[in-house]
């Protein structure tokens, strides 16, 4: 029976939590593995989820020296410090605060990422975003973003809303584009007592993760804490409230490839042939 109070969307709740496992990658880098970890191993299509946040040199000074990748994409955002990139095509440069890289491995490249700088706050996010079967050979590419070239909507109750990929309800569009999985990432800072909704397709996972201050999640208003993801159920829609101090967290979502996930280190492909095929192109210098 349908009610006059029905509503005519669904709010996507709060369904899981994690706070990620400390780990360390490249060389000697402290992190948290918050997707890729044993409690969260993928929420297709993403792969993996780092967090790094430390302003002691021993934790971040070694990078990643030279290092392979196939079969899907790398988002790198920082929120501060500065990331030095080099790849074996000769592409290079420097990431900066609320500047993003979104990287396209594809058939496989190369590189090094490389704090510039030997003391200060490095602190940002890792994420990795799979390719579907037909493109996970395509050529490697690269989506540079600094943040000036970042669009910021600034709302009238004081929320800020920084779009790298997706658009607003409001309308602002990232430049990001990866047709897909049409992801949405976002970077919202949300004044205390204020809300924010915005639009989902229906279809996709869906993720939030909270950098500062304390989220409240959906029509249920869950409470989710600084340094945490939050996996978010089925739905149209996405309703956050700030409680008592401000709150900075990325919204983010993308449409499940649904696809076999066969993994080797660095590879990420359908299935373990292909890895191993990797392997074996990357030992002959075929990337
Ligand atoms: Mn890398």
């Amino acid at each position: 029976m349908t009610t006059a109070t029905q509503a005519e969307y669904t709010v996507r709740e709060l369904v899981d939590r994690t706070a990620g496992i400390p780990a360390s990658d490249g060389a000697g880098v402290e992190l948290t593995r918050i997707i890729g970890s044993p409690e969260l191993n993928v929420l297709d299509p993403f792969l993996l989820l780092d967090s790094f946040e430390s302003d002691q040199p021993q934790d971040y000074i070694g990078g990643f020296p030279d290092h392979p990748h196939r079969g899907f994409e790398t988002v790198t955002y920082l929120l501060a410090g500065r990331m030095r990139h080099k790849d074996n095509a000769g592409h290079e440069g420097v990431i900066e605060p609320n500047g993003v890289q979104w990287m396209t491995a594809g058939r496989g490249i190369v590189h090094s990422e490389m704090p510039e700088q030997e003391n200060g706050l490095l602190m940002g996010f890792q994420l990795w975003v799979n390719l579907p079967a037909t493109h996970k050979m395509t050529e490697p590419g690269y989506q540079e973003y600094p943040e000036e070239q970042l669009p910021v909507e600034q709302r009238s109750n004081g929320t800020r809303i920084r779009v790298i990929a997706g658009q607003t309800d409001a309308g602002t569009v990232g430049p990001v584009e990866n047709p897909h999985v049409r992801p949405i990432y976002m970077d919202v800072t949300l004044p205390a007592g204020e809300s924010f909704a915005q639009a989902l397709p229906g279809d996709d996972n869906a993720f939030v993760y909270v950098i500062s201050g304390e989220l409240l999640v959906g029509e249920a208003g869950e409470m989710l804490p600084a340094r945490t993801l939050g996996i978010l159920g089925s739905g149209e829609r996405t309703i956050f409230r700030a409680t008592g101090d401000d709150v900075r967290f990325l919204l983010v979502s993308g449409k499940p490839l649904n696809e076999p996930v066969a993994r080797g280190g660095p590879f990420v492909m359908n299935t373990q042939q292909e890895v191993l095929q990797a392997f074996e192109d990357f030992r002959h210098n075929r990337f």
